[in-house]
């Protein structure tokens, strides 16, 4: 026979984006929750960001496009899809010349 306890489980409410300060919520449909973006990780030895380092950020849909939408790989569920890649990157092109360049080629190359 097993015997439970009861344990108390956190999950997460919500993710306020660090860019624009947008709340996604899981239950909102249309906040963003779904496609938004959470990176986190720790530098390692001699890292860019220092050693060791703790590095992390949330993003809402609408910045992870405004701010890497040249370099995302976007595999189309429609056949305007491609349209719609090719469309972000003419816009990214328009913006700060002296800002990274996504790579020329075909999505999914290498940039060394
Ligand atoms: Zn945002």
């Amino acid at each position: 026979m097993l015997e439970y306890r009861k344990k108390i489980v956190q999950e997460v409410a919500a993710c306020i984006c660090d860019r624009c300060q947008k709340r996604m919520e899981p239950d909102d449909h249309d906040s963003g929750w779904h496609e938004r973006v959470s990176l986190s990780f720790r530098g390692g030895f001699g890292s860019i960001f220092g050693d060791g380092s703790e590095v992390s950020v949330d993003l809402c849909p609408q910045c992870v496009r405004d701010t890497l939408g040249a370099w995302l790989r976007i595999t189309p569920s429609e056949p305007d899809g491609l349209t719609y890649q090719d469309r972000l990157r003419s816009e990214w092109d328009g913006r700060e010349a002296d800002r990274p360049r996504p790579p020329s080629g075909p999505a999914g190359g290498d940039d060394a």
